[in-house]
């Protein structure tokens, strides 16, 4: 459930219009509901009260550092894949104790930079990566926490671009293999302290039965390790629980809770989550202005000020994100795609989309658009990122301002040397 309706005519986000957002703010605009954060957070944590449990936001799906210190003062951890997004955890006054550092190519600068923060572990997803983490912790002269990520080999029924728990895909290590790898670990790499077991099949999953096969495969595995003496005190679950975007009806958070409970009774172990999508995905819209409408002999375009710079899901996985006038006028009566500026045909944000007749000028409200949507942005065409604002209850409040165009050239260098002139 999210704080985004209609009052009336108008197009709100928790008490403020989408309206008033987009004059003040500019268009595009992303724009956040701080008691959907803190609801769906909240959902989250309460569905593993009865049990020891942290849940490890997932930074990359949304990386604000506003968004990241909504959950760092609810109490909550972090799940990083780079040096660049513990930095901004720490910026927002996340705890490292509560971070855990995934992703199959970590450097060593940001292996050091996390055992240096005093991060609580790192999963680790190759044989060579594990060797890297133990003699980079001997410079140091610390213990590393560590867990493997096992790849279960389980479909998560998702799309393909965001399964990770295959044989075929990159993520992780084999079971078997994990199983040797802790043994030799234990005996041979003794900066290394061996505490989880960490696995993370795929995002967008909208079946429990996915989970419950990963689960059961985990659990084996902890009793394999237990036996071997390695005292494994984490699980892992990774995220990837689903949100709906059309009609998908993934499970609450509770019901995930229950079958994870279920299937780790007894066991003895904190349980640690992954979440991004499912907390932060419908706690965010893009709001765009309509610059054009074009009438072809096949097809019907909007042109936004929108664009798959902006929002890339669409171009990237065929992704539907449902779209809302701001201004209700009528009846959908137009099918159109919804398009950007950007030189590509690639670049829609929907297609064959019923809609009430837009003008230009007209707003319309790209929903769930708070997770993989600001954070997978760029400048292509030389587009400056939109501003990013939050709503609490009546008021808002810009947390990333639009880029400039001095933001785009930022960096760039014209060395005198390559480019001689006259007087040189
Ligand atoms: C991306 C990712 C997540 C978050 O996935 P969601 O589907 O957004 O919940 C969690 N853990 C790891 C290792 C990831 O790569």
């Amino acid at each position: 459930m999210h704080f985004f309706g209609y009052k009336g005519k108008k197009f709100y986000a928790e008490g403020v219009s989408v309206e008033r957002i987009a004059k003040e703010a500019g268009t595009p605009v992303f724009i956040y509901s701080h008691r959907t954060l803190a609801r769906h957070f909240k959902a989250f944590e309460s569905a593993f009260k009865k049990v020891p449990h942290l849940v490890c936001y997932s930074v990359k799906a949304n990386s604000n550092t506003a968004v990241l210190k909504t959950f760092a003062s609810m109490g909550g951890g972090f799940d990083i894949v780079s040096a660049g997004e513990l930095f901004r955890v720490i910026r927002a006054g996340g705890d490292p104790s509560k971070t855990v550092f995934s992703g199959v190519g970590k450097r060593d600068e940001e292996i050091e930079y996390a055992l240096k923060t005093g991060i609580l572990m790192l999963n680790s997803e190759s044989p060579q990566e594990l060797r890297a983490i133990d003699r980079i912790a001997g410079r140091l002269k610390k213990k590393a926490g560590v867990a493997i990520r096992v790849n279960p080999d389980v479909d998560p029924l998702t799309h393909p671009y965001i399964s990770t728990g295959l044989k075929e895909n990159k993520f992780g290590v084999e079971t078997e293999e994990a199983v040797r790898e802790y043994v030799y670990a234990k005996e041979g790499l003794e900066n290394l302290d061996l505490i989880g077991v960490d696995c993370h099949i795929g995002s967008q999953i909208t079946e429990l039965s996915p989970f419950t096969d990963a689960l059961k495969k985990t659990r084996a595995l902890i009793g394999v390790l237990r036996k071997e003496g390695i005292a494994v005190r984490y699980l892992n679950m990774g995220g990837g629980l689903g949100i709906t975007y059309r009609e998908e009806n993934p499970p609450h958070p509770s019901a995930y809770g229950e079958e994870v409970l279920r299937q780790t009774r007894g066991l003895d172990v904190t349980l640690i989550f992954e979440p991004g999508r499912n907390i932060v995905g419908n706690a965010g819209v893009l709001a765009t202005r309509v610059i054009y409408t074009k009438k072809g002999s096949r097809k019907n375009f909007i042109i936004t000020d929108a664009a798959m710079n902006d929002l890339p899901r669409p171009s990237l996985y065929g992704s539907y994100h449902a779209i809302k006038p701001v201004v209700v006028s009528g009846p959908a009566d137009v099918v159109a795609d919804v398009v950007g500026p950007i030189c590509e045909s690639g670049d829609f944000l929907a297609k064959g989309r019923e809609l009430p007749a837009v003008k230009p000028g007209d707003l319309l409200a790209i929903m769930s658009a708070g997770a993989y949507c600001f954070s997978m942005s760029s400048n292509y065409n030389s587009r400056p990122r939109p501003a990013e604002v939050m709503v609490k209850g009546s008021e808002f409040f810009v947390i990333r301002k639009r880029e400039t165009m001095e933001d785009l050239v930022r960096g760039e260098v014209l060395p005198r040397r390559l480019f001689p002139g006259k007087g040189d």
